[in-house]
């Protein structure tokens, strides 16, 4: 008899790819990104928004950066998503598995079925990034992550607020095994008083957190709505603001944008 799949089996996807990580913590190193579809969120800068709603179908990559994507419907159960991962996972090829989105954790029940497989099968480490918002489902899946990059949202930059929602998230991240960081997304609109105060959160939690400042990269856009990055002088004094707080504060751009890798 077939074994009968829960809805809690099924993942929405947009795409499973192999690609180089251009954002924080991981940066320059080569993942199997896992793109989830939904989120819960509507940030200002947000260059994911096709994620908000779930496509009827899904993009597969076949060989490793080679985007030779074969395309599959929506919902995909677990053996076929740990399949499609394991054409990706060459011997060495590598560094870790990226649960991105979207909001990954709005698939935590998939998740806690579907992590112990996906480290069983390709002993990969597996990092989570995430909006950093929805600490109740990050509970449920944490014992199998290795690394959390949350943002912090600021509501200058991004139009979201969940000041104390992130002091929960983070400090659940702290007291966990996994290695977290975060990602604040600054514009030339940031409140210095934001970024203050997110170093202060961050800080009540542990002053040794990483916090990534990451000039917003600009999306094309009529100009009166365009959100445009922090001028040169800007981020040089915001990095001095976050450090009276903060021992590591590393500013970094989008860099595969600059790469011209998805
Ligand atoms: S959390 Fe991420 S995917 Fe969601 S709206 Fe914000 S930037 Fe876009």
């Amino acid at each position: 008899m077939t074994p009968k799949t829960s809805e809690s089996s099924k993942a929405r996807l947009i795409e499973v790819f192999s690609a180089i990580q251009g954002e924080g913590l991981n940066v320059g190193t080569r993942q199997i990104f896992i793109r989830f579809a939904l989120c819960d969120l509507r940030c200002y800068f947000c260059d994911s928004a096709h994620t908000w709603h779930t496509p009827a179908t899904c993009s597969i990559e076949q060989t490793p950066g080679e985007r030779d994507f074969e395309t599959h419907s929506n919902p995909v159960t677990i053996p076929m998503l740990l399949d499609w991962i394991n054409r990706q996972n060459q011997p060495g090829l590598h560094d870790s598995i990226s649960l991105t989105g979207g909001e990954p954790l709005l698939h935590a029940p998939f998740l806690v079925e579907f992590l112990p497989q996906l480290r069983d099968l390709t002993k990969l480490p597996i990092y989570l990034e995430t909006g950093g918002h929805r600490p109740e489902q990050l509970a449920t899946i944490l014992p199998y992550l290795d690394s959390v990059g949350m943002d912090i949202k600021l509501p200058s930059v991004s139009g979201e607020s969940y000041w104390q929602t992130h002091a929960e998230f983070l400090q659940l991240c702290w007291d966990s095994q996994a290695e977290v960081f975060v990602k604040l997304i600054i514009s030339s609109k940031t409140e210095p008083d934001e970024l203050e105060q997110a170093s202060e959160l961050v800080a009540s939690v542990s002053p040794g957190i990483p916090a990534f400042l990451q000039p917003v990269t600009p999306l094309e856009m009529p100009h009166s709505m365009a959100v445009l990055p922090p001028t040169p002088q800007q981020v040089l004094e915001w990095q001095v603001l976050m450090k009276r707080n903060l021992k590591q504060v590393r500013v970094v751009p989008q860099t595969h944008k600059m790469l011209g890798q998805l």
